[in-house]
């Protein structure tokens, strides 16, 4: 349960909160004494915010580990992501708006390319187009295996989420994916024997779809990753009193959202404005606001220091639009860091900016960036104290005790 404690001093003053999440948004210099991503890019909105607001370092889940998104976002909700986990097909699957109901267990599938003897050729199937995939996944969708349930929907290029349902199902099930090439896809194994029926009956939904694709030339093997199941969290509503939304693009953040009891707010377009646009939309029906914000962490992964700090400036730049909403607290953040020089998430702590101009005690950083960050006025502390110091600067929390 996120912050027990927190549940008595709650009230309701009908303050906005914003977090605007940038994923990935921490950086490393890639010379010695350079800037990073975010020191490099000009952004004179968010050095404003810096200015007036505080700035400090979160720590996704631990000193020194590297977090996935799925858990980085759930810390940042106030839910201890080592005590809560969550598979990824979980959130995959409720992105996309498949239900996911406690005891189904549900899992993210690639389409992947398979040579004469079974063993993959390409992980991805050559990356094959969503056009390409929508009718091979409507193909899947006419699996049918006795006594259990299926559901089958597609993501976007090779990926599609998969859900079963049924009695006496469990999701201790490693992937089948084998990370690499020249290898067949594993079969579905139970890791503990309460999830042997779960895996027999995955195994033949494989093994049929196996069937249904054999003469296609780019996708004909399947493989399954992040098997999981409704982790049952403690609602958002439940926990903080917030009427909470969610405006981001990719379903896995949709997913993770809803997990914890947020509405998604649907629209068009997918740049910042766009996403400024539908919260401003919503203004009135929400207490809290989770953007989020995806290709900080995309071109990290690419390696592209330049086109990272690029997106950043396309956020600062949309910013006045955000802050015509005056929200009563501003929070500017990641979920974990994604330096391009790594071209991976890391461990680093993630730059964080707190703004509520009633409320904030201003440090003496200027600038927002990793080093402004470190000497901030909040410090350095981890990402699960975020919804407490949001609530308290939105005036939400009563002095504890007499
Ligand atoms: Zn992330």
């Amino acid at each position: 349960m996120p912050a027990e404690y927190l549940r008595p001093l709650l009230i309701d003053n009908g303050t906005k909160i914003v977090l605007l999440l940038l994923d990935g948004l921490g950086g490393l210099p890639v010379q010695p004494g350079g800037p990073t991503e975010l020191e490099h890019a000009a952004t004179p909105n968010m050095d404003r915010l810096a200015a007036e607001g505080a700035l400090g370092q979160t720590v996704p889940i631990r000193p020194g580990v590297t977090p996935g998104s799925g858990p980085a976002h759930l810390a940042l909700f106030g839910y201890d992501p080592i005590e809560h986990v969550v598979g990824r097909g979980a959130l995959e699957a409720t992105g996309v708006g498949l239900e996911v109901r406690p005891g189904d267990v549900a899992a993210r599938g690639n389409f992947c390319t398979l040579d004469a003897h079974g063993r993959i050729t390409d992980r991805r199937a050559g990356r094959i187009s969503t056009a390409d995939a929508a009718p091979l996944v409507e193909r899947l969708q006419t699996i049918a295996v006795p006594g259990v349930e299926f559901s089958v929907r597609h993501v976007r290029e090779y990926r599609f989420a998969i859900v079963l349902r049924g009695d006496g199902l469990s999701d201790e099930i490693p992937d089948t994916d084998p990370q690499q090439t020249g290898l067949a896809p594993l079969a579905v194994a139970a890791s503990q024997p309460r999830a042997e029926k779960a895996a027999a009956c995955y195994q033949q939904w494989v093994d049929r779809a196996r069937e249904l694709l054999a003469d296609e030339p780019k996708a004909n093997g399947i493989t399954l990753r992040g098997f999981g199941t409704d982790p049952v969290l403690p609602k958002f509503h439940d926990a903080y009193g917030l009427r909470a939304a969610c405006v981001a693009v990719y379903p896995m953040y949709r997913g993770v959202s809803q997990l914890v009891g947020m509405d998604v707010i649907h629209f068009g377009g997918d740049t910042p404005k766009d996403e400024f646009a539908a919260a401003a939309a919503h203004l009135q029906d929400y207490d809290f606001f989770f953007i989020h914000i995806k290709k900080t962490d995309s071109k990290g992964e690419d390696g592209d220091f330049e086109g990272k700090a690029q997106v950043i400036e396309g956020v600062d730049q949309a910013l006045p639009q955000l802050l015509e909403l005056q929200p009563d607290v501003l929070l500017i953040t990641g979920d974990h860091s994604t330096p391009a020089r790594m071209k991976t998430h890391s461990w680093h702590p993630v730059p964080f900016l707190l703004w509520a101009p009633a409320r904030a005690l201003p440090d003496q950083q200027t600038r927002f960036g990793e080093r402004f960050c470190a000497l901030g006025g909040l410090g350095t502390f981890p990402a699960i104290e975020t919804m407490p110091l949001a609530l308290a600067h939105a005036g939400r929390l009563v002095k504890y005790g007499a």
